[in-house]
């Protein structure tokens, strides 16, 4: 048994960022141990999600060398000081986004964004901006989004961490840590899809897949599924989208002339999940005037702008940025994996690919060529 408040570095290996848009290195790195109010965790499966990505090629807050990944599922190895309810052998999620339960924003059934630790989307720990890693020769690495999953060893605040049940399956938790999490929520919570509506949902990954099937379980009746890559129209049919629409192939048509056609009017609820701001512009476009409501969840650059026709939005259309799909971390992602296990959502068929951390530069490849959904990344399937 590992003691619960171990003061010691660990040393591990991690595939480190050293510049922008260059494959991954996997080092010996020292992990220091937990802080106050932090947790350390023993990380057992990663996957890699668009905004990896886009951290990765230097879109968003640009430093290096630091340590990626931000979607995994763990064992907590030790806790620091002032950590409560966490115990060393705890099967958890860390998540980029935390919750206190106290602060006027976990309080409230309008915010996920807790105001107590704040967001950051720049490195560093979020009570001190420090690092807890370090290279070989013993200069600091930086983190992603205070989480870095694609290490052995991580440091994560209390807020940022959810107990799971340990039945619940590694890759499910994982998934739930971000990417599926992130689109079922979008549908079930920020947008809180009714039964009967239409849906658009613009990008077919993992994010807007799972976006898919939290608007099939909120028992919208027309869902349609938007992608420049043909192959996603039947596996969007497999997540429960009943309409495929490849922009592409329209002809001298717009998806938004198609989509208002397709549904008498416009979709009731549409949903950003790629990150380009002419396709925030369509997917507003193409809601329904008087109620329809857009929820924007692709991360583009820090520089992008959105364009909303003025005389539009003025029609009682609605338009609102969705962090994490407005769940609430800690509360939700145990009801979502519950919702999993009871088959109530079907996620398992995100998972297309499985690779040790010694691979995770094809995990990049794949996610880029567009040829899969999420790849799993083991901590320990190289040895
Ligand atoms: P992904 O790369 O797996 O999927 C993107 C999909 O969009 C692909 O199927 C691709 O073919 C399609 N696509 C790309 N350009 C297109 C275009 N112009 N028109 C139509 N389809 C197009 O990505 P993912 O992991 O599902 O992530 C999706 C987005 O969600 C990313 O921007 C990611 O950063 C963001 N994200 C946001 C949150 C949040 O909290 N808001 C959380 C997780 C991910
Ligand atoms: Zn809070």
């Amino acid at each position: 048994m590992v003691e619960e408040r171990s003061p010691k570095p660990i040393h591990c290996k991690a595939a480190v960022c050293r510049a922008a848009g260059e494959p991954l290195t996997i080092e010996d790195i020292v992990v220091d141990p937990p802080k106050a109010y932090e947790i350390r965790i023993r990380v057992i499966c990663s996957s890699l999600c668009h905004t990896d990505v886009t951290f990765w090629k230097a879109k968003v807050a640009p430093v290096f060398p630091r340590i990626l990944g931000h979607e995994a599922y763990g064992v907590v190895e030790s806790v620091g000081e002032n950590v409560e309810g966490f115990a060393a052998g705890d099967t958890v999620v860390p998540t980029f986004l935390g919750q206190c339960d106290h602060c006027g924003s976990c309080t409230s059934e309008h915010s996920n964004v807790c105001d107590s630790v704040p967001f950051i989307i720049g490195p560093g720990m979020r009570r001190d901006g420090t690092t807890r890693f370090w290279d070989a020769q013993g200069n600091p690495l930086h983190d992603l989004l205070a989480v870095s999953s694609f290490s052995e060893y991580t440091v994560v605040d209390v807020n940022q961490v959810v107990k799971l049940d340990p039945a619940v399956p590694p890759k499910l938790a994982c998934l739930l840590s971000c990417g599926a999490g992130t689109g079922v929520g979008a549908a079930w919570r920020s947008a809180k899809v009714e039964p009967g509506s239409a849906v658009a949902v613009f990008g077919l990954g993992s994010v807007g897949l799972a976006v898919v099937q939290g608007a099939k379980m909120c028992g919208a009746s027309k869902i349609i599924g938007v992608d420049l890559n043909p192959d996603k129209e039947e596996v969007g049919r497999s997540f429960g989208v009943t309409d495929f629409v490849n922009p592409s192939q329209l002809g001298n048509r717009s998806v938004i002339e198609v989509i208002v056609e397709m549904t008498g009017g416009g979709v009731d609820y549409s949903f950003e999940c790629i990150g380009v701001p002419s396709v925030m512009t369509d997917a507003f476009r193409c809601t329904k005037m008087g109620k329809g409501k857009t929820i924007m969840l692709g991360l583009g650059r820090d520089s992008d702008e959105v364009c909303l026709p003025s005389l539009e939005l003025l029609f009682g259309r609605c338009v609102m940025g969705s962090l994490f799909g407005g769940i609430k971390p800690k509360t939700d992602i145990p009801i979502l994996a519950k919702k999993c296990m009871d088959k109530e959502l079907q996620l398992d068929a995100l998972v297309t690919h499985e690779l040790g951390l010694q691979e995770i530069n094809t995990a990049f490849d794949l996610l880029l060529q567009g040829k899969c959904l999420r790849c799993i990344i083991w901590m320990d399937k190289d040895k």
